[in-house]
């Protein structure tokens, strides 16, 4: 009996837990319902802590390889003026340049890369190797993405001083004030990496969306059927998500978080964090801070060093910061909301923490890992979109899909202020709109399992695509 060759798969993320941890579910997934081999390369320049726990982890199913892509000097390359995006890319363009000879050795039939890892697409057709996108983000973000090469060739000047939301073809307007951070300049080099990266999803066999089609179906449909993205050759679309981190292994650390949780009635917490780089400055966290406290509600709040130079001035440090949140909390708030709250540190177990029955909603920055994570719970989203394309995501949860609220900030102030704090705080955990976005949210919950699950469309998604690459063999 002649043995079936089972086909090898190649997945290449961008640093960065927002994008390691779907494409790892996905190589998860590859292996356990697909019969596929994967080989995962990592990126291990400016690792963060996170990423090196996860591949420690004892059970990374035996289909699938960790290849360890060595760490590359970047100290003439990147400062400390380098800003996130930029960064990102200077860290995968140097790495890669060890790539062909990694792929000689690993020999895939397909290679996934994912947003800004497409250096990758020539060195692989160069092999004769298929290559596939993994769209980490929205699927209105990814429409946003394959109309931008036509905007920046029909946009004279930025698109910040445009006077009509943007008309994203077969989607929604895309506000103004809602356009990601990487196309807010067109002169920096954050909008050319991220006009580079997604003007080269047109080179590739084939984009798997993190995504599903009770969530967004107007942007994929769009993506799929409206005549622009044919115009311009998009490759099919398989929207093949949620796919979040699924129970986490929870350390001794962490075990308080979950024994306190054990304690608390159902619905009944709110879980405050803002991804892996979210960081507020000192003013708004101290209004956060108040808020919460006025709001008389449960809460879980990972406290984060403030910064009042960038909102993602975290992300490169997760895990490694050491903060002492009395030094920048009110005084005495951790005393007079205790047992009320707990405040923990740094990196914590978002997806296990919304997990839990105690868990009744998250203030969220919106990543679209975070947004997934929380409606694959059914937990509804007091949204605080801070950098990249969160906004977006915010306004799509809020407006779209009406499992979100967003603060309002005054006229004149930056920052929100404590009392809306507390007013929306106290909207969704005890109010009658908080009841109606609970609903939905679980709602939601359903239908991902649902689209998941063996004949749903993620799931049908994937054995189209899978397919495709057995075909290769
Ligand atoms: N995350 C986590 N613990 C933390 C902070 C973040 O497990 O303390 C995970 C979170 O569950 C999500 C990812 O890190 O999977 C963050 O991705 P997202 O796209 O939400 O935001 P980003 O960090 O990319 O801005």
């Amino acid at each position: 009996v002649s043995k079936e060759v089972k086909p090898h798969i190649a997945l290449l993320p961008s640093p960065g837990m927002g994008h390691i941890t779907p494409l790892f579910e996905f190589a998860k997934r590859l292996v356990t319902n697909h019969g596929i081999l994967v080989s995962f390369l990592v990126i291990t320049a400016d690792a963060s802590a996170a990423q090196t726990q996860l591949f420690q982890s004892p059970d990374i199913p035996a289909g699938i390889c960790i290849v360890n892509i060595p760490p590359v000097d970047m100290s003439n390359v990147i400062n400390e003026n380098t800003l996130v995006l930029s960064r990102v890319c200077l860290t995968v363009q140097e790495s890669l340049k060890l790539l062909r000879s990694i792929l000689v050795e690993v020999k895939p039939k397909v290679l996934i890369v994912d947003l800004f890892t497409s250096q990758a697409i020539e060195v692989a057709r160069e092999l004769s190797i298929s290559v596939y996108s993994f769209y980490t983000a929205s699927a209105g973000l990814l429409a946003f993405s394959l109309y931008l090469p036509t905007l920046d060739r029909e946009v004279e000047g930025e698109y910040v001083d445009l006077l009509e939301p943007i008309k994203v073809p077969g989607t929604r307007p895309e506000r103004i004030e809602d356009l990601l951070d990487q196309v807010r300049n067109r002169k920096i080099d954050e909008y050319k990496w991220f006009l580079f990266h997604m003007s080269r999803l047109a080179l590739v066999d084939g984009i798997l969306e993190n995504s599903w089609e009770d969530l967004e179906p107007l942007s994929l449909k769009a993506v799929r059927e409206h005549e622009y993205y044919k115009t311009v050759q998009a490759p099919p679309v398989y929207p093949i998500g949620p796919l979040i981190k699924p129970d986490e292994f929870i350390t001794d650390k962490d075990a308080r978080i979950f024994t306190w949780l054990d304690n608390q009635p159902p619905d009944s917490v709110l879980f405050v964090a803002f991804g892996s780089g979210g960081t507020l400055t000192s003013e708004q966290l101290t209004e956060l801070a108040w808020g919460l406290e006025m709001s008389e509600q449960r809460f879980i709040l990972v406290a984060r060093n403030p910064s009042d130079a960038s909102a993602s001035a975290a992300f490169f440090n997760v895990g490694g910061d050491q903060n002492d949140p009395s030094t920048y909390l009110p005084e005495g708030f951790a005393e007079r909301t205790q047992g009320v709250g707990l405040i923990v540190h740094s990196w914590v177990p978002q997806a296990a923490i919304l997990g839990h029955s105690s868990s009744g909603a998250f203030l969220s920055h919106c990543g679209w890992n975070s947004s997934l994570e929380s409606l694959s719970h059914g937990v509804p989203i007091l949204a605080w979109p801070l950098y990249a394309e969160q906004r977006m995501n915010a306004t799509l949860l809020e407006e779209g899909v009406g499992v979100a609220v967003k603060p309002v900030v005054q006229p004149g102030k930056k920052v929100v202020g404590r009392e809306e704090i507390e007013r929306v705080v106290r909207l969704i955990m005890e109010g009658e709109e908080g009841k109606v976005m609970r609903r939905r949210a679980e709602q939601l919950k359903e239908s991902a399992d649902t689209a998941l699950s063996c004949g749903g469309s993620s799931y049908n998604s994937v054995c189209q695509v899978a397919d495709i690459w057995k075909s290769l063999v």
